[in-house]
């Protein structure tokens, strides 16, 4: 019985992109500017971290996501790296964050030398629940005269929360953002796999004091290796410039450096690729919301819970996910549809079993143990016919 099913829904996503042996997760799409701008940023000698692109990128970011300001960055991972420490997050505090994310999120908060705290997401958008932010808040925080919150139990000043848009769902990011700002811990958005995405009509990034996007090989663009921050607070902008570019203070010929800084800024080859992608976003997140909506009326008609977005929230629909009845069900879709073309993922090991934060403080997360059991994610590229 369960065999039948798979081999419906194998063949189902098979004629979705006609005419390929082997289906991907997500593949590039290069067919508008890229060679032209990338032939560009070579004739121009400036292939490094110096040059047009990288500024006009950086325009067209903060443009796109309706930010003031936008710091184009090396990745993703020293995005959220940059964005702890321009939101003052400091060794030895705890960060907010989910147990369901991808290792970038916990990583970055471990370079800061901070402590992740997991907090369960909603199963509806596998994005971090508000309710359960607020149950751990209460159950474990305290108010301090200084006007920051701490944990109790360990003392710890909790600094900040990182909730991540999970395949590009927007969350309740409203709720948590009205949460962190009554016990005063600074929100950061890891909108890594949410570009395109709106929640009541705001761009997704756009809603705490700093959002990071990441524009790897697999994600919605891709300019190689990628990242960028966006805020609407001129200086953290100020300060995440001038720290991913080795803190160098601005001089004609002397080499001035004013505290430790990273060698963080994306080079102009990349930003001439990404400026490239970029300006096909909006063709891209159409053609995967119909995809999506393809998806979704086929998943309904056999009964089959596919991951869709809640009232007010506009995905990209970056992965497009299904929910099994069970880890064994999970298992046998994983097995037939990867021995037979259609490359198929389970979702991340959940962040507090890894040997790194089994020991990490975190709330009850049933529905992050939950998904981790039933999720898996189907091909989703943009399809360019
Ligand atoms: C891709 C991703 C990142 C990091 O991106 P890189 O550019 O690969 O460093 C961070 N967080 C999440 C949730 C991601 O999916």
């Amino acid at each position: 019985m369960i065999g039948a099913l798979n081999k419906q829904i194998i063949h189902f996503i098979k004629s979705q992109f006609p005419g390929q042996d082997s289906i991907p997760l997500h593949a590039p799409v290069f067919k508008g500017n890229e060679k032209n701008y990338l032939n560009d940023a070579l004739d121009s000698t400036y292939v490094s971290s110096v040059g047009e692109y990288v500024n006009r990128f950086e325009i067209m970011m903060a443009q796109q996501t309706d930010s003031n300001y936008a710091v184009a960055l090396v990745n993703g991972t020293n995005a959220l790296h940059i964005a702890m420490l321009v939101c003052g997050v400091e060794r030895g505090n705890e960060v907010l964050t989910q147990a369901l994310t991808f290792i970038a999120t916990a990583n970055a908060i471990a370079y800061i030398g901070a402590d992740p705290v997991f907090i369960d997401v909603d199963s509806d958008t596998a994005g971090m629940s508000p309710t359960a932010l607020e149950i751990f808040l209460i159950g474990n925080a305290e108010k301090r005269n200084d006007g920051f919150s701490y944990n109790k139990r360990t003392g710890k000043k909790i600094s900040a929360c990182i909730p991540m848009h999970t395949f590009g769902l927007p969350g309740r990011i409203d709720e948590v953002k009205v949460i962190c700002d009554h016990w005063n811990i600074v929100l950061i958005e890891d909108a890594a796999e949410s570009l395109g995405s709106y929640y009541k009509g705001k761009h997704t990034g756009n809603f705490g004091k700093v959002g990071v996007f990441s524009f790897n090989g697999n994600k919605t663009i891709t300019c190689g290796g990628g990242g960028a921050l966006i805020t609407n607070d001129e200086n953290l902008a100020k300060r995440a410039k001038h720290l991913t570019t080795q803190a160098k203070v601005p001089h004609k010929w002397e080499f001035v450096h004013d505290e430790i800084g990273y060698n963080y800024r994306m080079p102009n080859l990349n930003a001439a690729l990404a400026c490239a992608q970029l300006e096909q976003l909006s063709r891209f997140v159409q053609n995967k919301r119909e995809l999506a909506a393809i998806y979704h009326q086929y998943f309904d008609s056999i009964n089959q819970p596919f991951l869709s977005d809640i009232t007010d929230a506009k995905s990209n629909y970056w992965l497009n996910a299904l929910i099994f009845k069970n880890i064994e069900s999970r298992n046998s879709f994983l097995e037939e549809s990867n021995n037979n073309g259609v490359m198929t993922r389970p979702v991340w090991q959940l962040m507090n079993r890894l040997p790194m934060f089994k020991k990490a403080e975190r709330g009850a997360l049933t529905n992050s143990e939950w998904i981790a059991d039933r999720l898996v994610n189907i091909p989703s590229s943009v399809r360019d016919r």
